[in-house]
């Protein structure tokens, strides 16, 4: 072994370490600083996925990248400064969006580095599926949330991600948080890597306080997103079912069928339909709604797709 993990090779299983093939989801803030501390440990073999490029705007927390980078591929980049500080460490990437990777059977552990709520609940309902661990992070403004997936999921782990709006762009974000958050995914990936018991909890940085949530085991494994989306034109041949308009602004010309718009006014036995713009808010209100009991699934491609607007 390398002497140049003299100073943690007693704390950590570098065998372990040196045959472990970690995805990194999304290469932003939170993904630089876990390639970084992942590559710097001696991880074997790390995947960066992301397809987006180098902006201006990224600059204040994205910390790997410079402003020659600009309008560069992230991933491009990221892996030249692995690799210049790490050659032993072998680099793959994955130009695109985290929905076009299937196969998940080569990663010991998958780091969600993403920055929406909707692709997070598809790459953990996919890790869920193919039963492997996942590492969920996200920040907004100076609010930070951490956790190991393995028993739990990410529907019973962080609830408030539903109705948590997730754009830095519209809220900002506090640099050194994306940190914190970076680095706490790393400490529960290298721990979990070297074959410690990894407790899992929730932890939630609010500015400078801390407060942390025991996860329970759960059984969810039916979160599975292609599974909760369903065509409208099959729906209206149904008898006792409703349709769960979540929109902000609803025209009189697009009202439905059976068409609800207040959560109370649901009821229980009936087959749920969760209709919002693009389908997208709608799977997260369907599965919000599973855990609370109703039998609820989203309208593909939402009032668009209906209306072909
Ligand atoms: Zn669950």
């Amino acid at each position: 072994m390398h002497k140049r993990y003299a100073r943690q090779e007693k704390i950590l299983d570098m065998e372990k370490l040196n045959n472990s093939h970690v995805l990194i989801a999304g290469c932003g803030g939170l993904g630089n600083i876990v390639s970084l501390y992942l590559c710097a440990a001696g991880v074997h073999t790390i995947t960066l996925a992301d397809f987006d490029k180098i902006d201006y705007t990224n600059l204040n927390r994205q910390i790997a990248f410079r402003e020659k980078d600009i309008g560069k591929q992230k991933i491009d980049i990221l892996k030249d400064i692995l690799i210049e500080r790490n050659s032993n460490c072998n680099i793959f990437l994955i130009y695109n969006d985290i929905d076009t990777i299937e196969d998940f059977s080569q990663y010991d552990l998958i780091i969600d580095c993403l920055d929406n709520s909707y692709s997070k609940i598809k790459l953990h309902s996919k890790c869920k599926q193919n039963n492997k661990t996942s590492i969920f992070g996200s920040v907004i403004r100076n609010y930070g949330q951490v956790c190991l997936l393995k028993n739990s999921c990410i529907n019973c782990a962080i609830p408030d991600l539903i109705t948590t709006s997730d754009s830095c762009e519209l809220f900002g974000v506090y640099g050194p948080m994306v940190g914190i958050i970076g680095s706490y995914q790393c400490y529960i990936a290298l721990k979990y890597l070297s074959g410690y018991d990894v407790e899992e909890k929730l932890i939630n940085i609010s500015d400078l306080d801390f407060y942390e949530i025991l996860l329970e085991k759960c059984n969810h494994v039916e979160n599975n997103i292609e599974e909760i989306e369903i065509e409208y034109e099959t729906i209206i041949n149904e008898l006792n079912y409703q349709i769960f308009d979540i929109r902000e602004y609803i025209n009189e010309e697009e009202y439905l069928m059976n068409h609800v718009f207040n959560e109370k006014d649901l009821i229980s036995s009936y087959n749920i339909y969760v209709l919002c713009d693009t389908g997208q808010e709608s799977i997260l209100k369907a599965i919000e709604l599973n855990s609370k009991g109703y039998k609820a699934k989203s309208i593909k491609g939402g009032i668009k797709r209906i209306f072909n607007v």
